[in-house]
C-alpha cells in the first residue's frame, strides 16, 4: 500500500502517542486496571473518530487509513488491552450507527462515541454459546408501538464495566432464522439493566469484561438499528470492521516483536556469537516476518474488497484465521528467542502470548472460521453463515 503525507501524519500523531500511553502496561496487566488517562488522550488524538462522518465530529477516514492508523497503534503501544478496547468501542456501536442508524440515532449517539465520551460495547455472546449466535436466548418482546422489552443474559462483553452505550442483540423471532434477530442500542442506565463485576481472565487484562442481565428493559423503538430483524445483517457488517479492525493491530504489534527479536538476536551472544548468525534462529524471524507479511497483505487487501463491494465473505475468514494463529506464533517464537528473559513477565513477551491467544476466540473460534471457508468451498454443512456465524 501506497500512503499519502496526511495518512502518515495521523498515524505518526498516534504512534507518538502510543509510545507514552504504553507506559506502565506490565503493572496494568498485572492489576487488570483500565487505563481512563491513555483513553482520553487517544479520544483528544481524534482515534474514535477516525471513520466517522464530519457531519457527527468524525474525521471521514476510509477503512484502509482507519485500519493503518490502528496498525501504528499496535506497532507502539504496549498496551494491547487498551488498545483491544479502543477498537471495541469503535467497531461495536459507532460502526453499526453510522451505516444502519436513523438520522436520530446518529444525531443523539454519534457525536459522544466519536468524540470518545460515550464508551461503546456489544453484547451477542451468552454463557450457553459464543458460536450458535442464532441460537440466542435472550428475547426482545414488543411492548406497544413503540417498544421492545429485553429479557436475558450475555457473557464476556469486552468493555462492558465501562461502557456507556451497549448494543445488545436479542432475538425477536424464531431460533435459528437469520431475520429473527435485532440490535438494540441500549444506555447503561436503563432500567433493568446490570452490569456485572469484571471477570478475570487470561490475557488482554487491561481491557475490562463483564456479563450483563437483562430483566424486563424497556426499549425505545427509536433505538432498533436499522430495523426489527435486521440485526443479522448489522452484525455481519460489524464482523467484517472488527476483524479488520482489531487484527491489524496485530499486525502492528507482530511488527513490533519482530523488530525487537531481530535487534535481540543481533546483540545476544552464546558461544561467542550473535545468536542470529546460528541458522535455526534466524530461520526463526524468518517466519515471524512471513507471517507478518501475509498477514497485513491478507487484512488489506479484504478491506480493499469490501470496499469494493466484492464478495469477501472467504477473504475475512481467511484474513481472521492466518492474522490470529500467526499471533499466537510469532509470541510463542518470540519467547523462544528471548529464551529464559522471555519466558520473564518484566520482558512482556509471556503477556502478549497470554494476549495473543484471545484472538482465536474472539470475532469466531479458528474452528469456526475453518467451517466457514469449508462450507464457502462447498463442503461440510450447508449455509453456516446461517447456522454458525462464530461471530462475537
Ligand atoms: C477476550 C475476549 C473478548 C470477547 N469479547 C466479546 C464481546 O465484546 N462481546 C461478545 O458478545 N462476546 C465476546 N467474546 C466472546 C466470544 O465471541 C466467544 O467466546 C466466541 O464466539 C466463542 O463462543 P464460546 O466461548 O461460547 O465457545 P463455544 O461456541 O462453546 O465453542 C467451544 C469450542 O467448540 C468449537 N466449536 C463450536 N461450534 C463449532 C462448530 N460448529 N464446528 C467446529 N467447532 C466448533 C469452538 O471453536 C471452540 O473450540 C469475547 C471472548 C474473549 C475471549
Amino acid at each position: 500500500m501506497q500512503w499519502n503525507e496526511d495518512q502518515k501524519a495521523l498515524r505518526a500523531a498516534v504512534t507518538a502517542l502510543g509510545q507514552v500511553i504504553g507506559d506502565g502496561h506490565l503493572e496494568r496487566d498485572a492489576g487488570a486496571s483500565f487505563s481512563h488517562d491513555g483513553w482520553k488522550r487517544l479520544c483528544e488524538a481524534g482515534l474514535p473518530a477516525l471513520p466517522f462522518e464530519p457531519e457527527y465530529g468524525g474525521l471521514g477516514q476510509s477503512l484502509s487509513t482507519t485500519m493503518y492508523v490502528l496498525e501504528g497503534l499496535g506497532h507502539s503501544c504496549r498496551d494491547a488491552g487498551l488498545n483491544f478496547s479502543a477498537s471495541t468501542h469503535l467497531v461495536s456501536a459507532g460502526v453499526p450507527v453510522q451505516r444502519f442508524g436513523s438520522a436520530e440515532l446518529k444525531r443523539r449517539f454519534l457525536p459522544g462515541i466519536v468524540d470518545g465520551s460515550t464508551i461503546g460495547a456489544h453484547a451477542i455472546t451468552e454463557a450457553d454459546g459464543g458460536s450458535d449466535v442464532m441460537g440466542m436466548r435472550t428475547t426482545a418482546v414488543p411492548d406497544g408501538d413503540d417498544a421492545f422489552v429485553l429479557n436475558g443474559s450475555k457473557a464476556f462483553v469486552s468493555n462492558g464495566p465501562i461502557a456507556d452505550l451497549i448494543v445488545v442483540y436479542a432475538r425477536t423471532g424464531r431460533p435459528g432464522n437469520p431475520a429473527g434477530l435485532t440490535a438494540f442500542l441500549v444506555e447503561r442506565d436503563t432500567p433493568g439493566l446490570t452490569v456485572g463485576r469484571p471477570i478475570a481472565k487470561m490475557g488482554l487484562r487491561s481491557s475490562p469484561l463483564c456479563e450483563l442481565f437483562l430483566d424486563d428493559v424497556r426499549v425505545p423503538r427509536s433505538q432498533v438499528i436499522g430495523s426489527a430483524g435486521a440485526g443479522f445483517l448489522v452484525l455481519d457488517h460489524v464482523m467484517k470492521w472488527e476483524i479488520l479492525c482489531s487484527f491489524v493491530i496485530n499486525v502492528g504489534e507482530m511488527q513490533h516483536r519482530l523488530e525487537q527479536c531481530v535487534s535481540y538476536a543481533r546483540t545476544r551472544r552464546q558461544f561467542g556469537r550473535h545468536i542470529g548468525s546460528y541458522q535455526s534462529v534466524s530461520n526463526l524471524i524468518v517466519g515471524m516476518r512471513v507471517d507478518v507479511e501475509t498477514s497485513r497483505k491478507w487484512l488489506y487487501d479484504t478491506a480493499e474488497k469490501i470496499v469494493g463491494r466484492e464478495n469477501a465473505a472467504v477473504d475475512v475468514a481467511i484474513s481472521k484465521l492466518v492474522v490470529s494463529e500467526a499471533n499466537v506464533r510469532s509470541a510463542l517464537t518470540a519467547i523462544q528467542i528471548y529464551g529464559g528473559h522471555g519466558y520473564m513477565a518484566e520482558v512482556g513477551l509471556e503477556k502478549e502470548l497470554r494476549n495473543a491467544v484471545a484472538g482465536t476466540l474472539y470475532s469466531g473460534t479458528t474452528q469456526i472460521q475453518q467451517q466457514r471457508i469449508a462450507a464457502l468451498m462447498g463442503l461440510g454443512r450447508p449455509a453456516p453463515a446461517r447456522t454458525e456465524q462464530g461471530l462475537e
